[in-house]
């Protein structure tokens, strides 16, 4: 296997299945020398998981993969080597899930005044760590019977046009890039395959230190592709394996997307650039 880091992963702090010491036990068992756990909107692993990396010879990277939004379409951002003591970016972190508690609790209200019986509790259930979205709020309907599909959810009830839509707060790549750059820390467009091209330039201009290059859902042609850019535009590479655990299906992915050591000195290379 090329590489010895991984920099992508979840824990149980957002949306994956296992908890940072597990992570981390597997990362080194799988031969990992670095890795970077990157939970949706939230920082919560990173502790623990840095200090039993230190315990067991693994460099867990502090990482964070921010949701932000362009014209309505989500992209997630990639943090690394932030501090996790920032308080603008702990504040951010905790305001974000805020919002999204709010407006989950507002598009309950709208179901249960469609007469469905469903409660905030049912869908804390579905999202538990994770900052609560629709596709929550679709599990939960499920859960409880009221519809027959997850995606009669949306057609029926919460798509944008939908009766019990309710707006999210609006997040611009352009803050996000500043909240990871305050922190200390160097900003990643995550999976580029799933985004236009023309996004993917929006966010190169908008000043984004790199691309994740590597990733389970790019084609041999994708990954040349996406280094020929990192190259054009002497942006920084990662990539990894945007591992969830559990039910997500890729349990056989742990660790088999990597990237080099050397892939890694050149982001440090970058920090020390932008310190001095
Ligand atoms: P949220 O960020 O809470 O607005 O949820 C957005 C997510 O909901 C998207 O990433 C999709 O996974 C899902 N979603 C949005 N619209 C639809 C739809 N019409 N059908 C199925 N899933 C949808
Ligand atoms: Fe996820
Ligand atoms: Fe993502
Ligand atoms: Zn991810």
């Amino acid at each position: 296997m090329i590489g010895e880091a991984d920099l992508h992963m979840h824990t149980y702090y957002s949306d994956g299945f296992y908890s940072p010491y597990d992570i981390v036990k597997r990362a080194k068992e799988s031969g990992l020398k670095i890795i970077s756990i990157t939970d949706h909107d939230g920082i919560g692993a990173l502790e623990d998981a840095i200090a039993y990396g230190k315990d067991i010879g693994v460099e867990v990277i502090p990482g964070v993969e921010i949701s932000t939004d362009i014209e309505d379409k989500e992209v997630h951002l990639l943090g690394y080597f932030l501090d996790i003591h920032n308080d603008e970016l702990i504040k951010y972190l905790q305001f974000f899930r805020d919002e999204r508690f709010q407006r989950a609790r507002r598009i309950v209200k709208k179901l249960r005044n469609l007469g469905l019986d469903i409660s905030i509790d049912d869908v804390i259930d579905q999202a538990k760590n994770s900052a609560i979205g629709r596709p929550h709020i679709a599990l939960a309907l499920l859960e409880k019977g009221l519809i027959s599909n997850y995606h009669e959810a949306f057609n029926k009830y919460i798509s944008d046009n939908g009766p019990a839509y309710e707006k999210k707060i609006h997040v611009s790549p352009r803050s996000a890039l500043k909240l990871i750059s305050d922190a200390g820390g160097l900003s990643f467009i995550a999976h580029p395959g799933y985004m236009k091209e023309s996004i993917l330039l929006h966010l190169i201009h908008t000043g984004i230190d790199g691309i994740e290059v590597v990733h389970p859902s790019h084609n041999a042609h994708q990954i040349k592709f996406y280094r020929g850019i990192v190259n054009q535009y002497c942006l920084l590479e990662s990539g990894g394996t945007d591992f969830h655990g559990g039910k997500k299906g890729d349990e056989d992915n742990f660790g088999k997307f990597r990237v080099s050591i050397q892939t890694v000195a050149a982001m440090k290379k970058m920090l020390i650039r932008n310190v001095s």
